[in-house]
């Protein structure tokens, strides 16, 4: 704040302007209200931003960058263990609050905007417009609501005898009349993005991924639909024939795609449709498990990663887009913590330098934030001033940026995020979970007479 009554920013330190163009390493970036005024050298610095009283910060050794925008968070999921208590459990007026709880968490990540590519009830269009209304503090949010599944797609993961659960984060369409429907209800409640669940799953389904959940012609007529009405679509596509078949149905993104084949790469790359690979929560699964996974064994999981990593470092040495999303919101990628992951996944995995890993986790992810693309994702003169400060230099070391200690600043439209006060330790309680009445058997043993707990 100044006498002058223009509240901004003079920061200066090493600029990544999230283009892909090389950093500015004395550079200043200039904020005026909730937009960036100017980014560049010092030395170029226009004389009248350069005498204009704003607040002043000299960071030598640290790094401006765009907020990240996470294309892949599930606000809703509340970091649930299995489907059953995503699906089943957690009420859904607790979890809306728990929603808005953990949305400060990304926030306070230095994710200044995100996309929630499926939803438990309709959740994220409500923490959307709460985030929107200034009464809950998160990143700048798309929603979608359920995600359009069938029984071949992920999220129809019960038994057959049961009803489909109204709490799942999927709706079950049964026929064409029911795609259209599906998708005309979640545009009228709210939806930027509809998500349809192209393929199955290894974390739910036995047996390999393979096959698509739905017709070439039925993918035509869900992206028909949803561009019809002004909204994007984006697909679960693992397999290679749901990348081929959603690519030529024309959807604006496409999520996972590990086992994309030659003939899909050539759809992306003559359609330029953007890849959101997120292989955050399989690398995690790997890292946090010894044995059995989900539904899997680890090999399916591991083999998995190793398809992706060849067929999407290929895809990026050919020119695709690759987006960066985390899918934080499952148990194994608790919010807050992995947003920037998949930076070092782009890095490890998918032969990108540093540089192509922040662009692919600001400039290029904007696009999935349909209501804002145009005005977040880079350090540009006129767009919003969502900006991430770190100390240290991502180029050198792109783990740093998952440090929240290295996190020296978030601004969002301008507006300090508060990285300082602790956000409170929660109470879990039971009936989020299941109702398991003993994590284990109470085994009889004769020669105590008595029983003891085995797992
Ligand atoms: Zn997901």
């Amino acid at each position: 704040m100044n006498g002058a009554g223009v509240q901004g920013y003079r920061i200066s330190g090493t600029v990544v302007d999230g283009t892909g163009a090389p950093a500015i390493a004395d550079g200043v970036v200039v904020v005026i209200g909730d937009r960036i005024e100017w980014v560049g050298e010092r030395e170029q610095l226009p004389q009248h931003l350069a005498q204009l009283e704003l607040e002043v910060l000299d960071l030598p050794g640290h790094t401006i960058m765009p907020g990240l925008v996470d294309a892949h968070v599930h606000t809703s999921f509340g970091e649930a263990r299995s489907e059953e208590e995503l699906a089943l459990y957690t009420p859904v007026a607790y979890r809306s609050m728990l929603a808005a709880w953990n949305a400060k968490k990304v926030l306070r990540a230095g994710v200044t905007s995100a996309c929630d590519p499926a939803s438990t009830f309709n959740i994220a269009v409500s923490l959307r417009d709460a985030i929107e209304a200034g009464i809950v503090e998160g990143p700048r949010l798309a929603a979608a609501g359920a995600q359009i599944t069938t029984h071949q797609g992920l999220e129809d993961a019960f038994p057959s005898w049961m009803e489909f659960p109204v709490g799942q984060a999927g709706v079950l369409v049964k026929s064409r009349d029911d795609i259209i429907e599906a998708v005309r209800l979640q545009v009228k409640d709210g939806v930027d993005v509809v998500k349809v669940s192209g393929s199955n799953d290894s974390a739910v389904t036995q047996g390999p991924v393979e096959g698509m959940a739905f017709t070439t012609d039925e993918f035509r007529i869900l992206a028909d639909e949803v561009h019809r009405l002004g909204r994007k679509c984006t697909v679960h596509a693992r397999t290679a024939a749901s990348v081929r078949a959603t690519a030529a149905a024309g959807f604006d993104w496409i999520m996972h795609a590990s086992y994309m084949d030659r003939e899909g790469l050539d759809l992306v790359l003559e359609k330029q449709i953007p890849i959101v690979p997120t292989l955050t929560l399989l690398v995690n699964i790997l890292d946090s498990s010894s044995g059995e996974a989900g539904a899997s064994s680890l090999d399916v999981f591991k083999r998995e990663v190793d398809a992706a990593a060849e067929n999407l470092s290929l895809a990026h040495k050919e020119g695709a887009t690759l987006i960066c999303g985390s899918e934080s919101g499952w148990s194994l990628v608790p919010y807050g913590e992995w947003h920037a992951r998949e930076l070092e996944i782009c890095v490890t995995h998918f032969g990108m330098t540093p540089l192509e890993a922040i662009h692919a986790a600001t400039g290029a992810a904007a696009v999935t934030v349909p209501r804002w693309a145009d005005q977040i994702g880079t350090l540009t003169a006129g767009k919003l001033a969502d900006i991430l400060v770190v100390e240290g230099n991502p180029l050198g070391d792109i783990r740093i940026l998952q440090s929240p200690s290295r996190r020296k600043m978030v601004l969002k439209g301008g507006v300090p995020v508060d990285l300082d006060t602790p956000i409170p330790e929660r109470h879990e309680y039971s009936w989020e979970r299941n109702k398991i009445y003993l994590l284990g058997r109470f085994r009889y043993d004769e020669s105590t007479g008595r029983g003891h707990t085995v797992s």
